[in-house]
């Protein structure tokens, strides 16, 4: 039997094309996809020599669908259930699964040596049923749900550097992901959210997810501008969503003193931040690290994304069918979409 999927044969060279069908995983089951959404890591990975040569490979993790056909031995889903699909499967069993720290697992499964998500269907294993596997409920729309992925990390986040009532928070990146952490920091009771990017496009984008002032800074020093704008003070929380050093280092010069500065987002391989570090010593920064989520954070990630409390669907600016991933690439790249949704 065959489907359709989206085909990765190296960098930038992606074909929507017939490939065979993935047949029912012992102790899991057959997911028919009805949404997946595109991510940046994707497309980091879509035109990159990300898997070193080793193509073809499908690509997507942010998939949600109908189960389609289930092993005879799993209780607790059944044919029909509508599900999203966390793509991690840690171990359960290492000392940072027992507590509950599962993004830091040892053992965990690689879904990125997996079929991904852009096809028709996905093998759901055993071990995702430990957790990483969540109902939809009745009446709401599937789509909301492909977003439960990428909020799970800022989710996760916001909660572990407690951002709450009171807080100026700094967003350095207006992505899709620089605008959940807007939107959920404001949510938390942030009171000033300032968000940098050196895009203008996604800047005004941004505007309308809880961000109080949004600073281009290729056209003034964001440093100064965030002193400014807290009495130079500084800022409580500042997350660095971009995948550059230069973010980095910026990030930490924003706090105040005992402010918390966060490296959110990836950068190039090999690249490293020039820092002063007695600016941290003799401010009493604290400084995190911040990839993944544990499966409880992905789990209210998930009730969030579909609850009206979050607007989910203000995110969602275009639903396009997945055959065309490679313009929705390009407007993802320009600014244009926020994020978009990819139909089978
Ligand atoms: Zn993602
Ligand atoms: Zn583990």
């Amino acid at each position: 039997m065959k489907m359709k999927a989206v085909v990765m044969y190296g960098p930038n060279n992606i074909r929507y094309e017939d490939v065979e069908k993935p047949t029912c995983p012992e102790g899991g089951f057959l997911l028919k996809i009805k949404a997946v959404g595109l991510c940046g890591s994707d497309i980091r990975n879509l035109l990159t020599d990300s898997r070193k040569g080793k193509y073809p490979h499908i690509y997507g993790h942010e998939q949600v669908g109908i189960i389609e056909e289930i092993d005879k031995n799993v209780t607790g889903f059944k044919v029909g259930d509508r599900v999203y699909v966390y793509a991690g499967d840690p171990c359960m069993e290492c000392e940072f699964c027992l507590k509950g720290q599962t993004q830091n697992c040892m053992n965990p499964g690689d879904y990125l040596e997996r079929q991904g998500g852009f096809a028709d269907y996905i093998g759901v294993l055993k071990t995702q049923l430990r957790g990483s596997v969540h109902r939809i409920p009745e009446g709401v729309d599937m789509e909301l749900a492909t977003l439960a992925e990428p909020l799970s990390s800022v989710y996760s986040c916001l909660e572990n550097v407690n951002i709450s009532i009171g807080d100026t928070v700094v967003i350095l990146g207006a992505g899709p992901i620089g605008c959940f952490h807007a939107q959920l920091a404001k949510l938390r009771g942030a009171f000033k959210i300032i968000m940098t990017d050196i895009n203008d496009t996604r800047l005004d984008l941004a505007r309308q997810f809880g961000v109080d002032y949004a600073i281009n800074s290729k056209k003034e020093d964001a440093v100064d501008a965030v002193k400014k704008l807290t009495c130079g003070r500084g800022a409580d929380k500042v997350i660095s969503a971009n995948p550059t050093v230069e973010g980095q280092a910026q990030c930490i010069y924003m706090l105040k003193k005992g402010g918390t500065g966060v490296f959110f987002g990836g950068v190039q391989k090999g690249k490293t931040a020039e820092i002063d570090t007695n600016y941290i010593h003799y401010n009493n920064i604290w400084l995190f690290g911040q990839y993944g989520a544990s499966l409880d954070q992905v789990k209210k990630a998930f009730d969030l994304a579909i609850s009206p409390l979050f607007p989910t669907r203000k995110f969602i600016t275009h639903i396009m069918p997945l055959s065309q991933i490679k313009e929705a690439i390009k407007l993802t790249q320009t600014g244009e979409a926020i994020k978009v949704v990819l139909i089978p």
